[in-house]
């Protein structure tokens, strides 16, 4: 039995045009027709979802999140728990909390032990219910770098990451994290900011370990992921041949310049600084992470508005959950990407769905609301072209043609 879907403004992303009184037809877990409601009424069998208040889009990608965190405001939130199965429950839970704020796909940036590569396992046989899922698995770090978050020297093992530190090492891991199941490898290009002891603005891994990633990864058909801060990383990564750079938050002029010439797609995470910025040590987050963060969001306002003129592709990710950056409260960042990169409120749109299709490949399938593709569907009570800040308040989510929340 079909669904047919009443829509009083819809948003399909295919470009910024918004229709009035539209019609979405979804039958099983595709979109089967989208025309005006005057001219396509519903058959007798079918069901009729009525959103004719609402303003309706395609599913939200958020592309760098970590199932594992839940916004803890110490870092090193993994030491805290008991063990690997209470990770795994959180990290269902967060997806859900994702899934049920508009978010139907998102892509976890590095979980520890695996544990995001064996939730979407379930989620995609139907034994949990969750968002679609693109996994890392576990990030590739040098010793002492943004992954390597464990201070015990007696302990070697069960940080963030693999530790690799010469390009044959980082060849090794990078099968490893293939073998394991991850659909992108994620790597550290330089320091970061909850990470103790090290340096946003100072390179980690080199060009020749990042392009012995980037090279495996395409051979095997994978894409890849940096995070990186400092310009000097940014720029190997880009020359390594990334699909994306993650934060970029202390990137210069000549690396703007080549995210624009490479085609490399940027994701800003301005939402993950901001609440670090704005908690404070007062909430618990440690000084030296509050001192980071106050460094990176420095300028990432202006340096984002740079890569918008130039036509850098920009999408949308939140990392959530570092400190006080919720799962299922990532909407913030729409707000915060046209207060800070004076993105209009339907650019940002477009890079949480069209933009970030494009960079997983998988236009084909999601990202907009067209014949043929995916039945990814959520709706807000009022435009987010009027008011952004309702893409925190979703009230309508369907994924794959199975309605999550009405
Ligand atoms: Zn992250």
């Amino acid at each position: 039995m079909a669904t047919y879907i009443k829509c009083g403004q819809l948003f399909a992303a295919k470009d910024e045009t918004v229709l009035k009184d539209m019609a979405v037809v979804v039958d099983g877990n595709k979109i089967v027709k989208v025309a005006p409601a005057a001219e396509l009424a519903p058959e007798a069998d079918w069901e009729v979802l009525d959103l004719s208040g609402k303003f309706v889009m395609p599913g939200l990608i958020d592309a760098h999140l970590h199932v594992g965190m839940s916004g803890e405001p110490d870092t090193s939130a993994y030491s805290h728990y008991s063990g690997y199965g209470e990770i795994a429950l959180t990290a269902m839970l967060n997806a859900q909390a994702d899934l049920m704020a508009g978010f139907t796909t998102i892509r976890s940036e590095g979980d520890i032990n695996f544990i995001d590569v064996d939730l979407k396992k379930m989620i995609n046989t139907g034994k949990v219910w969750g968002p679609r899922m693109f996994v890392s698995g576990v990030p590739l770090s040098s010793t002492g770098g943004h992954g390597d978050s464990h201070f015990r020297p007696d302990i070697d093992l069960g940080g963030m990451a693999f530790k690799v530190d010469n390009p044959d090492q980082c060849r090794a891991a990078a099968r490893k994290v293939i073998k394991y199941g991850a659909d992108q490898i994620k790597l550290m290009a330089t320091g970061g900011v909850m990470s103790m002891g090290d340096e946003p603005g100072a390179p980690e891994l080199t060009y020749e370990e990042m392009k012995t990633i980037c090279d495996l990864a395409k051979s095997h058909g994978k894409l890849t992921t940096a995070h990186a801060h400092g310009a000097a990383g940014i720029k190997n990564a880009i020359k390594a041949g990334i699909t994306s750079i993650e934060h970029g938050m202390l990137i210069d002029d000549e690396g703007i310049q080549m995210l624009a010439d490479y085609g490399t797609y940027l994701i800003p995470t301005v939402i993950a600084a901001y609440q670090i910025v704005a908690n404070g040590v007062e909430a618990g987050i440690p000084a030296w992470g509050v001192e980071k963060a106050e460094r990176c969001l420095k300028n990432h306002g202006e340096n984002l508005k740079k890569m918008r003129k130039l036509g850098v592709k920009i999408g949308f990710g939140t990392d959530a959950a570092t400190p006080y950056n919720k799962h299922g409260e990532q909407g913030f960042e729409f707000e915060l990407m046209t207060r800070y990169g004076d993105f209009t409120p339907v650019e940002t749109l477009l890079a949480a769905t069209k933009v970030n299709s494009e960079m997983l490949r998988w236009d084909d399938k999601i990202g907009s609301i067209e014949e043929g593709k995916l039945a990814d569907i959520v709706a807000f009570d009022v435009s987010p072209l009027e008011d952004i800040t309702v893409m925190k308040n979703c009230t309508f989510v369907m994924k794959d043609g199975v309605v999550y929340k009405k």
